[in-house]
């Protein structure tokens, strides 16, 4: 039996953790569960399994142990605000911890679990790609073991020897395809008419809203190499990106005698869920199979700069001094955010994000208290981009 804490579980990957686990009640239990504002939500799942604490944002932590008390959970404590996402993280009773948290506000409860030698199940790619080295290190530190819950991750993890050890010398390259989004046919010229609401359409996965508009743009790829960077220690110039719009092959590594390992199912993330979940075991994920012979052909194709200007910040970011790809991810953040609230244009996304990591050059941050303060620099700076562009 495992004891979870699942943080984000109203989210996307929450509640597709939370299907999985419900498959498997005789292997999990939950001991928290975490959102941000969605009350009715979170009380609903107390009500389903049980957990010992529900973790909200202060402002609605009343109103939850109303819902709580209304639907006759007296076994649920409600804390709130983000001390307790790291106290909930780390408790001794906690064997592992989805992070399902969106954006930087999941970085510190992961270090939280990472310093507590959790097994560590990380969906919440932007924590890493603002913690960077210092983050794996907090890693190894703290004895944790990483799990990548990220389709592509997965997919590498499962395709590359089983020692880290080995890597550098077997492997010659990564590659991480891309499904191309909603708009890779549609004539860039067009993109500046762009909503919410057709950025959110992704073709393939149904996802919370941040990281279907980095698919529309592409950034989502560009954090991915940025996370595969960090997480399998591979120089920037060994990691590829390939267009490839079924999302069947879920990424490939190429070894040094061009032998190339793929990892392949239907576009579900309940598959690398399960996985970290029952790593190095197998179980029931509830993803339908592959069907070979209906599928029809699969494609690829290279991305462009035209297209997808995007993507090339990762490298970009990846080449700049430590802590750019901390910067790279706060202005995506703020920039995503103006986009949805219909205060940016779809197409100076990428302005906003481009112009940033060149206003900025950090100083080497050390430790979580400089992370987050970068991040906070780099947010003052995009918020400035913003009033440059505006319409
Ligand atoms: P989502 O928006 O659906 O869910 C986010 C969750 O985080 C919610 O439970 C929300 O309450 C909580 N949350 C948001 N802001 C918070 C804050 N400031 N403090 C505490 N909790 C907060 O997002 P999602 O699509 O489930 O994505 C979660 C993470 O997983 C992201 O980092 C995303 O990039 C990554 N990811 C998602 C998918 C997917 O298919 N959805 C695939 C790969 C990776
Ligand atoms: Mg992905």
């Amino acid at each position: 039996m495992q004891t979870l804490t699942v943080l984000g579980s109203t989210g996307s990957i929450g509640t597709q953790t939370l299907d999985v686990v419900a498959r498997h009640p005789q292997r999990y239990r939950v001991f928290a569960l975490t959102a941000q504002e969605r009350v009715e939500e979170l009380a609903q799942q107390c009500q389903r399994f049980q957990p010992r604490y529900a973790v909200i944002a202060q402002a609605h932590a009343d109103a939850l142990r109303q819902a709580l008390q209304a639907r006759g959970v007296g076994g649920t404590e409600v804390l709130g605000g983000p001390q307790a996402l790291c106290e909930v993280a780390a408790a001794p009773e906690v064997d592992a911890v989805m992070a399902a948290i969106v954006g930087a506000a999941g970085l510190a409860p992961c270090v939280a679990a990472a310093r507590s030698g959790k097994k560590l199940l990380l969906a919440n790619k932007e924590a890493l790609v603002l913690g960077g080295e210092w983050f794996m290190q907090a890693v190894r530190a703290g004895g944790a073991t990483l799990l990548p819950i990220d389709s592509e991750h997965s997919a590498l993890f499962q395709c590359l020897p089983e020692s880290p050890l080995v890597w550098a010398q077997r492997v010659e390259k990564i590659i991480l395809t891309a499904s191309g989004g909603p708009f890779r046919q549609r004539d860039p010229a067009s993109l500046a008419s762009v909503t919410p609401e057709q950025a959110c359409a992704h073709p393939n996965w149904v996802m919370g809203q941040k990281i279907s508009v980095d698919s529309a743009t592409m950034m989502n790829k560009a954090l991915e190499v940025i996370e595969a960077h960090y997480l399998f220690g591979l120089a920037p110039e060994q990691i590829e990106v390939v267009i490839h719009p079924q999302s069947v092959i879920h990424s490939m590594v190429q070894m040094r005698d061009r032998s190339v390992l793929a990892q392949l199912g239907t576009p579900d993330m309940r598959v690398p869920i399960a996985y970290g979940l029952s790593w190095p075991e197998r179980i029931e994920s509830g993803a339908e199979a592959l069907d070979f012979a209906r599928m029809g052909a699969l494609s690829f194709e290279a991305p462009t700069r035209e297209r997808f200007p995007a993507l090339f910040l990762a490298w970009e970011a990846l080449a700049g001094p430590v802590g750019s790809t901390a910067v790279l991810n706060a202005a995506n953040e703020v920039a995503v955010q103006a986009f949805l609230q219909r205060r940016l244009r779809f197409d100076r996304i990428h302005a906003v994000n481009a112009g940033t990591l060149q206003a900025l050059s950090p100083s080497k941050p050390n430790g979580l208290e400089d992370l987050l303060a970068l991040d906070a620099q780099a947010r003052a700076l995009a918020q400035a981009q913003l009033q440059r562009w505006k319409d």
